[in-house]
């Protein structure tokens, strides 16, 4: 017997897996990669949960399906920021569905609480998303089963129900317990959660859909960088640091330029191709305030090859009115 896991990397759907490998039942543990999750560590860290619990992992991507068919019309509108997630839940457990009878498993098993998110995971959300992908019976919740209606894999007695979990709530009491029961280790997931919860790269999401028609090779740009919208209405991307600098000069997208300043160390920025000239040179002149240049000194900036002279602000306030976050 084989079930399908709609795995998160986290406690609870680790956990899921567990209660139903213990029941000689093996687990597919599905990652769906929507584009949007944090990526920082992260298959080092779903790897590591499986094989304690002894689940396969596979990662299945839905980038493109999900920005076609989800992120920008969801039958059941957002989230606070740009979270459509009953409409993402609904598409996960289809895909995961899919996958179930391409695999000839049985049911599908997910780490979902009741009422830990009251959103999107109370009884009334958790039921739309079954009936949205037509998973209604299959799906088994191990970590809520004893709250909910009985599954086909309840019913059938493929799994005995009373070696699942009751639990509900936003209390982690009862999974750090179990955690401990079973000495699962290192269980914290890596990063942040999902992008699309959070504020501020809702503001970054409603400011590009307002210029340009978002595609799946723009998700990397708007996971990094300072991002700016000039007076002309080009998108300057600005790396912070290090790290974000490294990340944006290995972005490969043929709708931005890379700059570089030439004979000045720099942040690392991307810039629209389709950028006015005036928006060019406004570009290069946040470029150079970000760096070490004097204001009344001139600089070259290369935009892949082509280079726009200028020099910086006075003042790094002078860039707040271009700025989105
Ligand atoms: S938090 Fe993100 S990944 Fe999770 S359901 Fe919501 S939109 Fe989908």
């Amino acid at each position: 017997m084989k079930a399908v896991a709609l795995f998160s990397g986290g406690l609870d759907s680790t956990l899921a897996m567990k209660l139903i490998i213990d029941q000689g039942i093996d687990v597919l543990a599905v990652n769906i990669n929507t584009g949007f999750g944090s990526t920082k560590d992260r298959l080092d860290h779903m790897q590591n949960m499986c094989d304690q619990v002894g689940a396969e992992l596979r990662i299945i991507d839905i980038q493109s399906e999900f920005l076609q068919e989800v992120l920008f019309d969801p039958k059941h509108g957002y989230g606070k920021n740009f979270n459509p997630c009953i409409d993402c839940h609904a598409k996960m457990f289809a895909v995961a569905k899919r996958i179930m009878q391409a695999e000839g498993a049985s049911f599908l098993v997910s780490g979902e609480v009741l009422g830990q998110r009251p959103m999107s995971q109370n009884k009334d959300a958790l039921q739309t998303v079954l009936n949205e992908s037509n998973c209604d019976g299959l799906l088994l919740r191990p970590m809520s089963a004893k709250l909910l209606a009985p599954t086909i894999a309840e019913q059938n007695g493929w799994v005995d129900r009373e070696k699942l979990e009751g639990i509900s709530g936003r209390s982690r009491d009862r999974q750090l317990e179990l955690a401990k029961e079973i000495g699962l280790e290192d269980f914290e997931s890596p990063g942040g959660g999902c992008l699309l919860t959070d504020e501020n790269f809702a503001k970054k999401m409603n400011d590009f859909i307002k210029h340009d028609k978002f595609e799946v090779k723009d998700i990397p740009l708007m996971k990094f960088g300072r991002h700016l919208r000039l007076s002309d209405g080009a998108k300057l991307v600005v790396g912070r640091n290090q790290e974000e600098n490294g990340y944006l000069q290995n972005i490969n997208n043929d709708k931005y330029y890379h700059l570089k300043t030439i004979g000045l160390p720099g942040p690392h920025a991307m810039l629209s191709k389709n950028a006015s000239q005036a928006d060019k040179e406004l570009a290069a002149k946040i470029v150079l305030t970000y760096c070490k240049a004097k204001d009344d000194k001139t600089y070259t900036i290369s935009f892949d090859g082509d280079e726009v002279q200028g020099s910086p602000f006075a003042s790094r306030e002078d860039i707040q009115p271009y700025t989105i976050m």
